[in-house]
């Protein structure tokens, strides 16, 4: 039997997100039935309701930061019980047998990861994301919250946290090692806290000095407005890795500049325009440009474990699920401190 909860979704693109249903499936015999208790709001859920990266599954019930407890699960489910603390990120199942799943990198799964929403479940229903009251996910796609970080600042651990974490553990950012991050948003203030606990020096390369007290007190040890040109003369050559988490196309040779020879600019931030770039700024220093996609659920875990040895969590406004649509207008004027949380309960 399947079940009837309450979501709040985009009827098409562009659309504002308004209270429906959707039916979630019956709890198979890998299922884990999650009652949903927060969700964040990332900025790719923007991106997607408002169809910038290509053609979308409407309506949609976007979230991919999704904390909640175990409510039921299938026969078969080994690793989680009812009453635990759990969470779900950015994808509800792979095809777990091609190179990237079995290394556990399933987000680059050859035959394309299932995305919590906007996606195509292995029933072939659309899948749906978080902002609802309960999910049903395979166990394999599920991670523990451990008990040291209340839900509701774990939530954007999911997305946020794992994709900051991720590049930042590829790239070797550790004691001595001098961390830029440009944006100061939701990714961007995870990105900062743990580069901070990681022991690198960190910087933050923010639009202006507004939120410069914040970005000291989350753990930065110097802040800069990108929009003073002296910034980039100054910092020349200063940095071992810069990640981007900025939303909208950005001059990212100006940044290669920052870095020192065979310096890495890792970037996360995902656009919808292409970028335009002089390859001589990758020439001149050996530089590095890379990308990174969220993590495998393995990494997920790991990143978990860790922001709970080191007390972190995100900073967020938890708002209920009719200030949504104020919320996305906010998180497009760079007006977000630094997540917002959905209380599910209010859905
Ligand atoms: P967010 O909360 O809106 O943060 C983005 C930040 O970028 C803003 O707070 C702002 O920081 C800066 N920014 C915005 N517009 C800018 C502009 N025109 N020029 C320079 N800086 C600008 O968004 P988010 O949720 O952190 O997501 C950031 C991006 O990462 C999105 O594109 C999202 O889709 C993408 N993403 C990628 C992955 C992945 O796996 N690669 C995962 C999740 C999200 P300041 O005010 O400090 O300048
Ligand atoms: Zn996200």
């Amino acid at each position: 039997m399947t079940t009837t909860v309450t979501a709040y979704a985009a009827a098409s693109a562009k659309a504002p997100l308004e209270r429906t249903t959707i039916e979630r499936r019956t709890v198979g015999e890998h299922d884990v039935l999650i009652d949903i208790r927060f969700a964040g709001i990332c900025h790719s859920d923007i991106h997607q309701a408002r169809e910038e990266w290509g053609e979308a599954i409407f309506p949609m019930v976007p979230g991919h930061e999704i904390a909640g407890i175990v409510e039921k699960v299938g026969p078969g489910v080994t690793r989680f019980k009812v009453g635990d603390r759990v969470g779900v990120g950015c994808m509800v199942d792979s095809c777990g047998v091609c190179e990237p799943c079995r290394s556990g990198h399933e987000q680059h799964c050859l035959e394309g990861n299932i995305q919590t929403y906007n996606g195509v479940g292995k029933d072939g229903e659309p899948t749906y994301g978080g902002y609802s009251q309960k999910v049903v996910v395979t166990e394999g796609f599920v991670v523990g919250i451990p008990d040291g970080i209340s839900l509701d600042v774990a939530a954007p651990l999911l997305c946020a946290g794992i994709t900051t974490y991720s590049p930042l553990k590829h790239w070797g950012a550790g004691p001595g090692k001098k961390v830029a991050v440009i944006g100061l948003g939701g990714l961007g203030h995870m990105g900062v806290k743990i580069a901070h606990a990681l022991g690198a020096e960190v910087t933050v390369l923010s639009q202006s000095l507004r939120k410069k007290d914040d970005g000291l007190r989350l753990g930065a040890d110097h802040y800069y407005a990108t929009s003073d040109p002296k910034t980039f003369e100054e910092l020349a050559g200063s940095f071992d890795i810069i990640l981007s988490t900025v939303s909208a196309p950005l001059d990212f040779g100006a940044y290669l500049n920052l870095l020192k020879v065979g310096g890495a600019l890792v970037n996360v931030g995902a656009p919808e325009e292409p970028i335009a770039l002089n390859l001589f700024s990758l020439i001149g220093g050996n530089k590095i440009l890379a990308g990174s996609a969220i993590g495998g659920i393995a990494e997920t875990q790991e990143m978990l474990d860790f922001c709970a040895e080191h007390r972190l969590g995100a900073e967020i406004e938890l708002i209920a699920a009719a200030e949504i649509n104020e919320a996305y207008e906010r998180v497009l004027g760079s007006d977000v401190r630094y997540r917002f949380v959905i209380d599910t309960a209010t859905i």
